[in-house]
C-alpha cells in the first residue's frame, strides 16, 4: 500500500480553481520531486498535503488514514518554506525547540532530538546564534533541522534552495540527499529547477496548470516524455 494517496485533489480559491483534479500514490522512503512552472499550483498542494489550507474536493490519505480536515499538527508531517520562516528573536536552538515542545515531548526528549538534528546538518557551534547572525545557507539548514526535530514521516520542502547563492545550493541540495538517505524518511519536494529536480529525485511529477502531466523517474520523462511540455521543461531531446 502506498503510504501517501491523493485522489482527485481539486481546490478552488473563490469562484478560480487552482487543481484540477489530482490523482498520485507515494511509497514510503521516495524522494517525489513537484516541477512545473511559476503559479501551476506546486506550493498550493503542498499547504493542501501540510493541513494548512483547506481541500475543497478529493481525499488524501497517509499510512492508511484520512487526512482531510485533520489539524496540521497532528499529520506527522514537517514543512520546509522558501523563506526559511525562522523566528527572528529566538536563537537556532530555540528556533529549533519551539515545534517539538507543541508535541508535547519532555525538555529532555527536546534536547535529546535539537542535539542529534544539529550534529546531522553541523549547527552544534550556532545553537546560540540568531537568524540574522546566520548566512543563507545556514538559515536553511536550521528550518530543516527545525523539520528534522519533530521526526515526522513526511518531509514537504517547497523551494528549499531558491534563496540561496549557487555555491550554497550545490551545499544544501547534497545535504537534503544525504538527509534522505540517513532518515529513510518520504520527501516531497517542489522546485522549478530541473537539475535539482534531475538529481535528486526518484520521481518526477510534472505539473502544468494545476495538473498532472507526466509522472516518471527522471530517466523515464528524459528518455520519454509524454508531450512536448514535458519534453521542453524537462529539457530532452525530441
Ligand atoms: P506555484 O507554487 O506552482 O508557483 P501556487 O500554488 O503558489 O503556484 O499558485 C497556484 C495558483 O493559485 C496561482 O494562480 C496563485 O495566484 C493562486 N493562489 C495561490 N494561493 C492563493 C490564495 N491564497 N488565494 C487566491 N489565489 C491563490
Ligand atoms: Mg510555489
Amino acid at each position: 500500500m502506498a503510504q501517501l494517496s491523493l485522489r482527485n485533489i481539486r481546490k478552488s480559491f473563490k469562484s478560480v480553481q487552482v487543481l484540477h483534479g489530482i490523482d498520485l500514490d507515494i511509497n514510503e522512503r521516495e524522494f517525489v520531486v513537484f516541477v512545473g512552472p511559476s503559479g501551476c499550483g506546486k506550493s498550493t498542494l503542498l499547504r493542501l498535503i501540510a493541513g494548512l489550507d483547506p481541500i475543497t474536493e478529493g481525499e488524501f490519505h497517509l499510512n492508511g488514514r484520512l487526512m482531510n480536515g485533520v489539524a496540521p499538527s497532528r499529520r506527522g508531517i514537517a514543512m520546509v518554506f522558501q523563506s526559511y520562516a525562522l523566528y527572528p528573536h529566538m536563537d537556532v536552538y530555540e528556533n529549533m525547540a519551539f515545534g517539538a515542545r507543541l508535541m508535547g515531548l519532555t525538555p529532555q526528549e527536546v534536547e535529546a532530538r535539537i542535539a542529534e538534528a544539529a550534529r546531522m546538518l553541523q549547527l552544534t557551534p550556532l545553537l546560540k546564534r540568531r537568524p540574522r547572525e546566520l548566512s543563507g545557507g545556514q538559515r536553511q539548514r536550521v528550518a530543516i533541522g527545525r523539520a528534522l526535530v519533530r521526526k515526522p514521516d513526511l518531509f514537504l520542502l517547497d523551494e528549499p534552495l531558491s534563496n540561496l547563492d549557487a555555491a550554497l545550493r550545490s551545499e544544501v541540495r547534497l545535504e537534503i540527499a544525504r538527509l534522505h538517505q540517513q532518515l529513510g524518511a518520504t520527501m516531497i519536494y517542489v522546485t522549478h529547477d530541473q537539475v535539482e529536480a534531475m538529481t535528486l529525485a526518484d520521481r518526477i511529477v510534472v505539473m502544468n496548470q494545476g495538473r498532472i502531466e507526466q509522472v516518471g523517474s527522471p530517466r523515464e520523462l528524459y528518455e520519454r516524455p509524454a508531450n512536448t511540455f514535458v519534453a521542453t521543461f524537462i529539457g530532452s531531446p525530441r
